[in-house]
């Protein structure tokens, strides 16, 4: 057991990755490596139908939420299992458990103690889902403006010193880079990206009446999965690019993306007023009523989003030489 109670360590996740990769008939894959030298590992589980679309899973690029990395590991002993049969009928699913390794490494050596600061970001202290290249489509990009001129620290920071830090410019960091020329290649049809906390779905950052409409349907489907139902969290036209995985996945790889924040805003305060660690913000002390309640959600959103036909595809699209 490591000093994360319930949690695995680095080696145990690596492990439990390695022995479900062998039971699912997966491949495992290194997209890359951290700041520190560790291999970001996936698994590739194939379909059973011939020439299935692609769909992605990934969790941890906030170091301390650990939870998230639990849920895409269950995605992934679902299809170990043979629980998850229509899911592997429907697509080729990759399961990336852990994108900030260094993170994670971190938290568990400081057995969950630090600030959001010391916890969330990679060895450079970038925050990763900041750091992707802003969205070139249409007039969505015009908004970066307004971001670039105010400090809006959700949005992310051009201080070094924030949680919230985007890096000296996008795809800076090796972990980001390793995702985004990942994607860039899979072009995957639906992903879903585990973080926590907040009990919510945050689609991406949108500008057509159409994606927000489908994003809301998709997210409606997801939960109805879910025996507590989470919150969907759509700005609408007051959302803007961040540097966040979804929106550069939604707009240059055509994929419908989705973060999904586990355990719910109330269930954290609950836990934190009796354990008032960083970690016990983010991660329920049992995980086990989270991942039932949320992976579920995963594999709904996954097959809902498979059924419609990809969202637009940006300026990587715009540049293929013709067939
Ligand atoms: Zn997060």
């Amino acid at each position: 057991m490591s000093a994360l109670g319930a949690y695995p360590d680095e080696d145990e996740r690596e492990r439990e990755l390695e022995q479900l990769s062998a039971r699912a008939g997966g491949v495992l894959v290194t997209i890359g490596h951290s700041v520190g030298g560790r291999p970001i590992r996936a698994v590739r589980v194939p379909s059973t139908t011939r020439d299935a679309p692609r769909v992605l899973v990934n969790a941890n690029i906030h170091g301390p939420e650990h939870i998230g990395s639990r849920v895409a590991m269950a995605v992934l002993r679902g299809l170990a299992e043979e629980r998850a049969d229509e899911l592997r009928r429907a697509a080729e699913v990759v399961v990336l458990p852990c994108v900030n390794v260094d993170g994670f490494a971190r938290t568990v050596a400081r057995a969950g103690r630090g600030t959001l600061k010391e916890l969330r970001c990679n060895d450079h202290g970038v925050d990763l889902n900041r750091n992707f290249p802003l969205p070139t489509v249409g007039d969505a990009g015009s908004l970066w403006g307004l971001v670039g001129s105010r400090e809006l620290s959700i949005a992310g920071s051009r201080d070094p010193a924030r949680a919230t830090w985007r890096g000296p410019h996008p795809l800076s960091e090796p972990e980001a880079k390793a995702l985004h020329d990942f994607a860039i290649v899979e072009r995957f049809s639906a992903a879903v990206s585990l973080h926590s906390y907040m009990g919510t779905f945050i689609p991406p950052c949108v500008r057509s009446v159409d994606e927000a409409r489908a994003y809301a349907r998709l997210v409606t489907r997801a939960r109805c999965a879910q025996r507590r139902r989470y919150l969907r969290f759509q700005w609408g036209f007051f959302d803007m690019f961040t540097g966040e995985l979804e929106d550069f996945l939604h707009h240059e790889t055509g994929t419908w993306a989705v973060t999904l924040e586990c355990f719910t805003l109330w269930q954290t305060l609950r836990q934190h007023l009796r354990a008032p660690t960083l970690f016990a913000r983010f991660n329920p002390a049992d995980p086990r009523s989270v991942v039932a309640n949320d992976a579920p959600a995963v594999i709904a959103f996954l097959l809902a989003a498979l059924e419609l036909p990809h969202p637009r595809r940006g300026a990587t699209e715009a540049i293929d030489p013709a067939p």
